[in-house]
C-alpha cells in the first residue's frame, strides 16, 4: 500500500483587486457575449447612436471642421452605436461623415471580430495611447465602468487596501488614497479612468506638444459626486453574482467617479462639462424629435416601441438619472451641446 503523500495546501498568492478585475473581465470578454447579462443605451435605441453622431457633427462644426478629423470610440461592443452615428452623420452632415476617420478601441478579439463586420474601413487599437496625433471627436459609453478599480478601507488602525485571495478579500496595509471617507468606508481608485482622462486632456491642451483641438464624451452610470461605498458589482447569466466567485463567468464593473474624472481632466487644462444627467442631456439634443421622425410611416405597434426605448433612456427609473455625461474639450471651446439649457 502507497502511504498517501501529504499534499501541502496550495496557498493562493493575494492578488490587489484591479489586477484581478482586470484579468477577469478580460477572460470575461475574450469568451462570452456581455450584451446577454446587460443591454447598453444604443441596444436600447437606435436613436442613441444617431443622437451621438449629430453631437459629434455639431461639435466638428464648432471646433472649425477639421479635415481629417479622428472619430474614436471606446469599447464599441457590438458597434451598434457607431453604425447609428455614422447613419446620422452622413444623412444630416455629409462632410463631417467625408473628413472623419474612425478608430476603435477594442480588447476582446470576439467583440472586434463583430465590429469588423458592420464597421469597415476602421482602424482597431487596444490601447487609447495608440491613437494617432490629430483633432479628434471621441465616445465612451459604458467603457468607464469596466475598468479596474482598487479599494481602500479606512480602518482604526490605518488604510488598507482589498486583496482577492482564493474568492475572498483580504485587507493590506496602504497607504491612504486620495480622498478621505468615515471608519470602516470604501475609497475606490479608478487608475485607468484617471490616466485615461489626465492623457486627453494633454491631448485637448493648448501649449502641449502634440497638442490638437478635440472632445471626448462619456456616458456610464455613477453618482455625479465621489461617495464611498463598495460599488463593485457582477452579473452572470443576466443576476447579480458573487463577483469573487468564478472569475471570468461574471461581468465585473463599478460606478464611474465622475467628479474624479473632471477633476483630474480639468488640473490637465481640459474644458470641462457636466456631469448631467443621461435622461436631460438625450432630451437637449432631440432625442423625442428623433423618434417622432423615425415613427413617422410606421405602424402603430412599431412606433409605440421606437418610443418605449427612448423613454428608457430617459426616464429616471430607466437609465435617465443614474447614467451621467461628462465631456472633456480643449480649454475655450464653446459650450458643447447638451451640457446647456
Ligand atoms: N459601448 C458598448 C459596449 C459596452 S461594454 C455599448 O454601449 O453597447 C464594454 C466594452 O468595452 C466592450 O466592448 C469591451 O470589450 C470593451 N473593453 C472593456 N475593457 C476594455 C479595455 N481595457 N480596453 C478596451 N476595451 C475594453
Amino acid at each position: 500500500m502507497r502511504a498517501a503523500r501529504a499534499t501541502p495546501r496550495r496557498i493562493q498568492p493575494a492578488q490587489r483587486l484591479d489586477r484581478f478585475m482586470q484579468r477577469a473581465n478580460a477572460r470575461y470578454y475574450a469568451s462570452r457575449d456581455p450584451f446577454r447579462e446587460f443591454t447598453t443605451g444604443p441596444e436600447v435605441s437606435q436613436a442613441f447612436g444617431e443622437i451621438l453622431g449629430l453631437w459629434a457633427a455639431t461639435v466638428w462644426e464648432s471646433i472649425g471642421r477639421p479635415d481629417p478629423v479622428l472619430l474614436v470610440e471606446l469599447g464599441p461592443g457590438r458597434g451598434t452605436l457607431m453604425q447609428d452615428a455614422l447613419r446620422a452623420a452622413a444623412e444630416v452632415a455629409p462632410a463631417f461623415r467625408a473628413a472623419l476617420r474612425l478608430h476603435l478601441v477594442e480588447t476582446s478579439p470576439r467583440l472586434r471580430g463583430i465590429q469588423e463586420k458592420l464597421l469597415r474601413g476602421a482602424e482597431w487599437h487596444d490601447d487609447w495611447a495608440e491613437l494617432p496625433d490629430g483633432p479628434m471627436l471621441l465616445i465612451a459609453n459604458e467603457f468607464l465602468d469596466a475598468l479596474p478599480i482598487r479599494q481602500f478601507v479606512h480602518r482604526e488602525s490605518g488604510w488598507t487596501e482589498r486583496f482577492v485571495q482564493g474568492s475572498r478579500f483580504v485587507e493590506r496595509p496602504a497607504a491612504a488614497p486620495p480622498r478621505e471617507a468615515p471608519l470602516d468606508a470604501i475609497v475606490e481608485v479608478c487608475e485607468p479612468a484617471l490616466a485615461l482622462a489626465g492623457g486627453l486632456a494633454a491631448r485637448f491642451a493648448q501649449g502641449r506638444r502634440n497638442h490638437a483641438p478635440g472632445a471626448a464624451l462619456f456616458l456610464d452610470y455613477g453618482p455625479a459626486a465621489s461617495a464611498p461605498g463598495d460599488s463593485l458589482q457582477a452579473l452572470s447569466n443576466g443576476r447579480p453574482a458573487d463577483p469573487l466567485a468564478e472569475p471570468g463567468t461574471a461581468d465585473l464593473s463599478a460606478h464611474v467617479d465622475f467628479q474624479a474624472v473632471a477633476a483630474t481632466a480639468r488640473a490637465r487644462g481640459a474644458n470641462v462639462f457636466g456631469p448631467v444627467p443621461q435622461g436631460l442631456f438625450l432630451t437637449r439634443l432631440g432625442l423625442f424629435q428623433r423618434l417622432d421622425r423615425l415613427a413617422r410611416g410606421r405602424s402603430p405597434a412599431q412606433a409605440a416601441l421606437l418610443l418605449a426605448g427612448g423613454r428608457r433612456l430617459v426616464e429616471p427609473d430607466g437609465m435617465g438619472q443614474l447614467f451621467k455625461v461628462l465631456a472633456l474639450a480643449s480649454p475655450h471651446t464653446a459650450p458643447l451641446p447638451g451640457f446647456t439649457p
